[in-house]
């Protein structure tokens, strides 16, 4: 059968991976096909994750900031939410961004096709679209086809009242009581947004701690926090049925301390994400795919068949954008030919809840579990003259360090804008950083970035006070 389009690089799936892939590999002379199956370039982190959350979550926190701000004498009033303006300020975010991929794409003479892609052999992959079927010819491939929510099974889905992560970004309504089951990352995020916009939110977590992966003295500043103005956080308990009924969905719980069943006008469910690699046809290319649905890839980010390699959220954790567009760049330059490999030392996290939660490198939980002879240097913003200053002196920040080398290892930072002041420490860690190079390097005052300076200092045994 004669292909309908031939190239020298095909990139299954738009995403974060997949757009970065296919604009690197455009970069270095290669013909490209990107095959996406949406409408809309940038996958699941600019349609429905990461930038539309941090629209509302901007949002939510400009309402938190005005209401706290009645202690210190300046009093807006009650917000007035316009749902239809907001959503549309989300979409507007939104479609920006998108819409900007698809000019990069079409600067780079990148070919996109529409349809679902399923491969058909090892050079073939078979694109259904609406206007039917294509065959594309590749002497590389790119799987970058990301991740999906997990759906509980058991749980009423028909019922419109019951959310993923993408429903409850469309913000249909505000809900007046909002269940969310899962205290992960993505839970809490969607929590907060709901919370400052006038729902009250109970969250259930399996596990005995919120946000599970992060170092529970971390997490401590937000759940209290957040104690204090959701319904309920339950955590060690699991909802064990979700019963439509129409006047609510009424949620029974198990464990220990399970609170009674209850109504809730919706559910929210974020019990993380299941990778696509199973969806492909990834085997009839002979590529190998686990039970799971993960792939398996080498450094150079290649599957066990050379010449077809896989990035992003479907070859394994950490589920998150900024490692897919780095796995990215490496699998378009080795499949261009050039010896590039994925050395990432680091990954951060980031969860965007208020305070924000960040963390880096080793924990101490794993540097504990791995028996690893370590350091701590932590920096309380309660004495930050900055903290002080926007009101917000619960969190602090915690540099984690080899006893013998003083090398920086880990890091973690509860506060506003943790996310930003976590980069630095990525940095440090990837350049061998020692605690004295960070404690002599001068950082800007008053900035709560000074902290991470400070957090080396209390390590070295050379810090003042107060900052
Ligand atoms: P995806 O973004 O999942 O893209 C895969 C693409 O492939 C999709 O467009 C899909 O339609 C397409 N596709 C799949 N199968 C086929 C097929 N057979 N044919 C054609 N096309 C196909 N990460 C962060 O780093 N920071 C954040 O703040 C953040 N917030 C998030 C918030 C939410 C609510 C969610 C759900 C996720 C968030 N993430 C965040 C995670 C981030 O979105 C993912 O890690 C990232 O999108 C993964 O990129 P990817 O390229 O692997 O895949």
């Amino acid at each position: 059968r004669k292909a309908d389009v031939e190239c020298q690089v095909c990139v299954l799936g738009a995403g974060p991976g997949g757009y970065t892939a296919a604009f690197r590999a455009a970069d270095l002379g290669q013909s490209v096909v990107l095959i996406e199956r949406y409408a809309t370039l940038g996958g699941v982190c600019l349609n429905v994750g990461c930038i539309p959350s941090k629209a509302l979550l901007h949002a939510a926190r400009v309402i938190d900031e005005a209401r706290q701000f009645a202690s210190h004498g300046i009093t807006f009033g009650e917000p007035q939410v316009d749902l239809d303006k907001l959503r549309s300020h989300k979409e507007q975010v939104v479609g920006q961004l998108t819409g900007g991929l698809a000019g990069m794409a079409k600067q780079r003479k990148v070919t996109v096709v529409r349809g679902t892609g399923r491969f058909v052999s090892p050079n073939e992959i078979e694109v259904e679209g609406e206007d039917g079927k294509k065959l594309v010819r590749f002497d590389n491939a790119i799987i970058a086809a990301g991740s999906q929510a997990v759906k509980l099974p058991g749980f009423p889905w028909d019922d419109a009242r019951m959310m993923d992560s993408t429903d409850a970004l469309e913000l249909a309504e505000i809900p007046k009581n909002l269940l969310v089951v899962g205290g992960g990352i993505i839970g809490l995020e969607m929590a907060c947004v709901y919370d400052a916009l006038g729902s009250r939110v109970t969250v259930v977590e399996l596990l005995d701690q919120l946000m599970p992966g992060a170092d529970p003295d971390l997490v401590r500043p937000l759940q209290q926090r957040l104690s204090k103005r959701y319904a309920g956080i339950h955590l060690k308990t699991k909802v064990a049925r979700i019963e439509a009924r129409p006047e609510g969905l009424l949620a029974t719980f198990e464990g220990e301390k399970a609170p009674e069943p209850t109504l809730y006008d919706r559910v929210l469910v974020a019990v993380g994400r299941s990778p696509n690699g199973g969806k492909v046809d990834a085997q009839k290319a002979g590529v190998q795919v686990t039970d799971r649905g993960f792939i398996p890839v080498d450094r150079q980010m290649r599957t066990n068949v050379p010449h077809i390699f896989a990035i992003g959220d479907l070859v394994g954790n950490p589920m998150l954008a900024h490692k897919a567009t780095h796995e990215a760049r490496v699998a378009a330059e080795v499949a261009a030919g050039m010896k590039s490999e994925f050395v990432a030392r680091v990954i951060p996290s980031v969860a965007y809840t208020d305070p924000e939660v960040s963390w880096v490198g080793l924990t101490e939980a794993d540097a504990k579990k791995q028996g690893i002879a370590y350091g701590v240097g932590k920096f309380p913003h309660a004495a930050s003259g900055r903290a002080i200053g926007i009101g917000r002196t619960e969190g602090f920040t915690k540099l984690i360090f080899d006893e013998h080398t003083h090398r920086v290892l880990g890091a973690g930072i509860t506060a506003p804008n943790a996310g930003d002041l976590i980069a630095e420490v990525a940095l440090a860690i990837e350049m061998g950083c020692e605690a004295a190079d960070i404690g002599l390097t001068i950082h800007p005052h008053p900035t709560l970035s000074e902290s991470v300076g400070m957090a080396a200092e209390v390590y070295e045994g050379t810090a003042t006070d107060i900052y």
